[in-house]
């Protein structure tokens, strides 16, 4: 048994993996341990061999309309053939798969990119004693593109295979290739390619009605095949059918409902992450229903399941009068009128519910012991995140625990999947500042954009570590994550698009600069504002969820709900703020918002251009501090002359591209100026320092180094 701590340093592969996929380094890192243990071996040996071959006799081609077939009972007959192809069928007379194996793809990457899925009807059965999985989806698809589309690629996991393809009541012959993509676990995906009599119009829809079957054990192929050792790989991918636990979390892990993506592998960039953004932002606003059947072992009921994150109550038929070999039957559903910024997932488990503040644990029956923990954490944070978001939460925290103690962990929505295990107080109140903002911002079927929904998850974060440690020690944490934001951002508006906020599919993004976006706002409108506005906001009434397609009159992919909420706030929050100085109510906020979060015009790069102090009458100085900004983002910074004895700070807007001079008043002569305190992000520094007694000149510094001057 092998003991010894896992050489993380070793494995870039993982680390790239979870920090792409958005996790704050400064909470969830506390969550992994450093020790294998035990049970891992046995979870992996414990998983059965799929490679027997049981050749079966061709089935005629299907006569029987998906919709005939019976629901609720699920007969799988699974083949191998040597080519390595597999073909499951589902029922007695089950149809043979309609799709010809190609060996090239038929459908091209500009075909691919320009399908969107606008609706999702999803009939998923679940057999989790032989890990199987057998999904009627009535789709609805759309061509985004300027061209008529000649095919329609529909891409599965590639342990699962297609079995027919209807279009208004008709069987579709269609090809079945295997793409190499490491947007699945098993590196490859089994895309059906329609050649479609009529090409579909630009802006058309289409309704396809398809079922596919198969089964998802654990596969770490793509990471095994970049060299990521196996035990490491297996705590990234760890997403299976199995009794005690489903965890199935959509594309980019394992795709188990249909998508259309260009294909992509792990180690060409962060091309499979940008993937993995792209689809969920193209998936935002699609309607999903979900009806799942679950056909337990005797006895091994599951105690709870979520779909998209959303906890949805099971109703189990135990058979009464049966032997033991018959399953009980879970059913559950989910009717989601439009999806955020997410992949679907379908998470089933046998666990044990413990309640806490806000929030319900479902642990391993080894784990309860760390419940106490978890629960002191969340009762500690929620008073300050009610003091912000309202006194109750949209929905409830779910946090289910993990199979290995090693598992990476993952969230979507409220629903954050991680190990739970003995943490320090200071490790899980982070984790739960974050968390628990996701509850408080989520509705039980809806949530916001990414921007707001991470960017105000990782700002509560932030705050919580100032009201724990200090103003300097959040911008210290905010500052962490600046450089590699200086380094996404285009240099010049003109040389790449870059991300607009509300558009953004980078968690560097849609939670590094989203959390300085509210950091600014706080600045700009108030914390009583801020506040009124998060809590008044509804993911539900955000006309920016809406689908539509590119470009469209109703594309209105942006910021507009929420900066009408600011103006209104900010007009009736008067006399009543509490929570901070209060802001001048009368300025337009507007530049910010085109600026900052609807198109992306980089960072602001701000200089001290000279400092002339003058005396004038008693004891005051008049001191002018030129600046300049050579970025492309208007700022509003706060600038700071001080002596010893006094200091005053006034905001000033440094405009794009152009220069701004600030008179301020100090009594005593002035030693030095400020520009900026941390809170604006800038290209270099976001600090700049300008002594007035001969020493240094502008210096540029962080929030740490600007400490020790
Ligand atoms: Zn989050």
């Amino acid at each position: 048994m092998n003991l010894d701590p896992i050489d993380r340093v070793g494995c870039p592969i993982r680390s790239a993996v979870s920090s792409r996929l958005g996790w704050d380094s400064t909470n969830l890192s506390a969550l992994r341990p450093v020790f294998i243990l035990s049970i891992a071996v046995s979870f992996f040996a414990a998983l059965p061999s799929f490679c027997q071959t049981t050749p079966t006799a061709p089935a005629p081609t299907p006569t029987t309309a998906p919709d005939q077939q019976p629901h609720g009972k699920v007969i799988f007959s699974r083949s191998t053939e040597d080519n390595g192809q597999t073909t499951t069928t589902t029922g007695p007379a089950a149809p043979k798969s309609a799709g010809q194996p190609v060996s090239a793809p038929v459908a091209t990457d500009a075909e691919r990119e320009v399908l969107t899925f606008t609706a999702f009807d999803m009939d998923v059965h679940l057999r989790p004693v032989a890990q199987q999985i057998a999904v009627r989806a009535l789709l609805t698809v759309r061509n985004d593109g300027h061209t008529p589309l000649a095919h329609i690629p529909l891409q599965i996991s590639s342990s699962l295979d297609w079995e027919n393809i209807r279009i208004a009541g008709r069987d579709l012959t269609f090809t079945v290739a295997t793409l190499n993509s490491d947007v699945d676990h098993t590196g490859r995906l089994h895309e059906a390619a329609i050649a479609l009599a009529a090409p579909l119009a630009p802006g058309a829809t289409l309704a396809l009605d398809v079922t596919y079957s198969g089964t998802i054990p654990q596969s770490a192929q793509r990471l095994i095949t970049i060299g990521t050792p196996d035990d490491a790989a297996l705590h990234t991918d760890w997403d299976t059918i199995a009794i005690d636990f489903t965890g199935l979390r959509g594309f980019g892990n394992v795709v188990w409902y249909p998508v259309s993506s260009v294909p992509v592998i792990l180690g060409d960039g962060a091309r499979v992450f940008d993937e993995m953004g792209e689809h969920k932002l193209r998936m935002a606003g699609a309607r999903f229903r979900l009806s799942l059947t679950d056909e337990y072992p005797h006895g091994q009921a599951p105690t709870v399941a979520l779909i998209n994150g959303h906890r949805v109550p099971l109703a189990l038929t135990e058979p009464s009068t049966a032997g033991p070999e018959v399953p009980g039957i879970a059913a559950a559903s989910l009717d989601q009128p439009a999806l955020g910024f997410e992949a679907p997932s379908l998470f089933l488990a046998v666990l044990t519910a413990h309640q806490a503040t806000n929030t319900t644990l479902y642990t391993l029956p080894e784990d309860d012991s760390a419940v106490e923990g978890w629960a002191s954490a969340a009762s500690y944070v929620t008073p300050f995140l009610q003091g912000w978001l309202g006194q109750a939460p949209r929905s409830q925290l779910t946090i289910l625990d993990l199979p290995d103690p090693e598992d990476a962990p993952f969230e979507t929505g409220a629903l954050l999947v991680t190990a739970i295990q003995q943490a320090t107080p200071d490790e899980l109140d982070g984790v739960f500042a974050h968390s628990l903002t996701h509850a408080f911002l989520c509705t039980s079927t809806s949530s916001p954009p990414a921007w707001l929904s991470e960017g105000v998850a990782h700002f509560m974060g932030t705050l919580w570590i100032e009201k724990q440690q200090g103003r300097q020690k959040a911008l210290e944490s905010l500052e962490s994550g600046r450089e590699a934001l200086a380094l996404a951002e285009p240099a010049s508006p003109g040389e790449s698009s870059g991300q607009p906020l509300a558009q953004a599919i980078s968690p560097v993004y849609y939670r590094s600069k989203a959390a300085y976006v509210f950091w600014m706002l706080r600045d700009l409108a108030g914390d009583a504002a801020l506040s009124a506005v998060l809590r008044g906001y509804s993911p539900a009434d955000d006309p920016a969820r809406s689908l539509s397609p590119p470009g469209g009159p109703d594309s209105t992919t942006s910021s507009a709900y929420f900066e009408k909420l600011i103006e209104k706030a900010r007009a009736s929050s008067g006399e009543s703020s509490s929570l901070g100085p209060k802001p001048d109510l009368n300025r337009d906020l507007s530049w910010f918002f085109t600026d900052w979060i609807d198109a992306d015009k980089g960072l602001p790069d701000i200089a001290i251009d000279g400092v002339f102090p003058s005396h004038t009458e008693g004891d005051n100085w008049l001191v002018a501090v030129n600046l300049s900004n050579s970025g492309y983002a208007a700022a509003e910074i706060p600038v700071t002359v001080s002596n010893a004895a006094a200091s005053v700070t006034q905001r000033v807007i440094v405009p794009a591209r152009g220069k701004a001079t600030q008179r301020i008043l100090l009594q005593g002569q002035p030693i030095k100026v400020q520009a900026n305190d941390g809170t604006v992000p800038e290209t270099e520094a976001s600090i700049h320092i300008r002594n007035l007694d001969g020493s240094g000149g502008d210096l540029p510094s962080t929030p740490h180094a600007a400490d020790q001057q």
